[in-house]
């Protein structure tokens, strides 16, 4: 069955290059133009996937994304308009996994999309009270559910599988993000803020991932 890619985006011919494009790539799609249909389709529909522009009639993409997060996993990129506001956007905990800046190729958009969905579709058992089930990026821990992003779980499944060993910010950005897009210390730190404060809801007595001041981050459970 094909994956189904949900595109948010009211400029008509841009959705119509992304539909193209992404059902060239063997993607099957859905397009929405009104952001106050999104969250309905989303529970319903179940999308693999969603791509969000912003800047929407109905209503704005920040609030359906922390909307969506509320409850759903699912991988999300968000589209803006300007570099500069992928910083703020971070800051805002949105729970996104990846920003696409406006002006972009679709081609570079089908690559995003795979590599986000690639990176959620990753599937193992871990010890230590840790299951991820099969979606991907929903974990277990201790028997608690833990809904996590695709670059939330990446990042565990990463410090994890290397465990006790220390992984500098850069480190981190260079397996999350393999394309080499210029991220900010500041999204990994976020990220890790994230997903460790889902893990101490899930197992309040269990510090699993540690920072070492000024070096980066290891997964430990001493
Ligand atoms: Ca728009």
């Amino acid at each position: 069955m094909k994956e189904m890619v949900l595109i948010v985006e009211d400029e008509q011919k841009l959705a119509v290059l992304l539909e193209e494009y992404l059902q060239r790539a063997d993607f099957s799609t859905c397009c929405l133009a009104d952001g106050a249909a999104v969250v309905p389709w989303v529970r319903e529909r179940k999308p693999e996937l969603i791509l969000l522009d912003l800047m929407l009639p109905g209503r704005n993409g920040l609030d359906i994304c922390r909307e969506i997060r509320s409850f759903s996993s699912v991988p999300i990129i968000i589209l803006t308009a300007r570099i500069d506001e992928i910083d703020r956007l971070l800051g805002l905990e949105l729970g996104a996994d990846d920003y696409i800046c406006k002006p972009f190729s679709p081609r570079e958009v089908v690559a995003r999309v795979r590599t986000v969905l690639r990176r959620s579709t990753l599937r193992k058992e871990l010890p230590t009270g840790l299951f991820l089930d099969e979606n991907g990026h929903i974990v277990s821990l201790d028997g608690q559910t833990v809904n996590l992003t695709t670059v939330e779980f990446q990042l565990l499944l990463l410090l994890h599988s290397h465990a006790g060993r220390l992984f500098s910010r850069a480190q981190l950005m260079e397996r999350i993000y393999p394309d080499q897009r210029i991220v900010s210390d500041r999204t990994i730190d976020s990220h890790i803020k994230k997903l460790r404060r889902k893990l101490e809801v899930a197992a309040p007595h269990r510090a699993l991932i540690h920072s070492v001041y000024g070096l980066g981050y290891k997964f430990d459970d001493a």
